[in-house]
């Protein structure tokens, strides 16, 4: 599932970008239009929402990239009048990366356990401690599947069937169980888990 980055010059001149985690977006937002903010605003909240619905009907739950991603565009057009003229700049598809974009947390005080990488292996073990309620960090030092997203080619595809892919706490519930995810789609699986059913990884 491809995402699509854009972004936003706001009434003052300022840019804001931004990501969706879809191409459900490019259907609510035309590269280089300018609209009213009032208008822009539903424009977006429409295009994410329905970027975040495309998650769930693949893999069982909604974005949550997609949500902070709208609640910071919400908070950039808050300033400006409805009537006020916004621009959207070039939507380009890329592989997954919403989870690149957030700032990176300081890390302070004691934790019992630091799970080192944060891929399917690093990811399942914080699953396995979250559940059992021991308090932990996941180090990562690149990004969240880091490998799925960059050692592998790019019309990689699993050879394993998408039923027997299994994390714990979250199987994979599209429909096409039969099927063999490729790259794209298996990168969104791993940082939906990592987005939705672990604490904060750190890299
Ligand atoms: C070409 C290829 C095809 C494959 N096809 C399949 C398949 O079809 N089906 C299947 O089930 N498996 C397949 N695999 C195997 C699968 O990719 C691995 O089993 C799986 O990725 C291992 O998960 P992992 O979390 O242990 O390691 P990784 O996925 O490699 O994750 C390790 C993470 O740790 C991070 N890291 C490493 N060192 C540090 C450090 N010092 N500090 C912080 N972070 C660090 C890395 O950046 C990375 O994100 C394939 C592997 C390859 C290479």
């Amino acid at each position: 599932m491809p995402e699509v980055h854009f972004s936003i010059t706001w009434p003052d001149g300022t840019v804001q970008r931004a990501g969706s985690p879809s191409t459900a977006i490019e259907r609510f937002l035309a590269p280089g239009a300018t609209y009213p903010v009032a208008e822009l605003r539903r424009r977006v909240r429409d295009g994410l929402t329905a970027a975040s619905e495309r998650v769930r009907m693949r893999f069982g739950m909604a974005c949550t990239a997609a949500a902070a991603e709208l609640d910071a565009l919400e908070a950039g057009a808050a300033p400006f009048r409805d009537d006020a003229p916004a621009t959207v700049g070039p939507l380009r598809r890329g592989v997954s990366s919403l989870a690149s974009t957030a700032p990176v947390p300081r890390l302070s005080g004691h934790r019992s356990v630091v799970v080192i990488g944060g891929g399917q292996a690093g990811l399942a073990v914080s699953w396995h401690l979250t559940q059992r309620g021991i308090d932990h960090v996941v180090l990562e030092r690149h990004r969240v599947a880091h490998s799925w997203r960059e050692e592998r080619w790019d019309r990689f595809c699993l050879v394993t069937p998408n039923w027997q892919c299994q994390l714990p706490g979250h199987p994979y519930a599209g429909d096409d169980p039969d099927g063999f995810m490729v790259r794209d789609q298996l990168v969104d699986y791993v940082a939906t888990y990592a987005a939705y059913r672990q604490p904060k990884s750190h890299r």
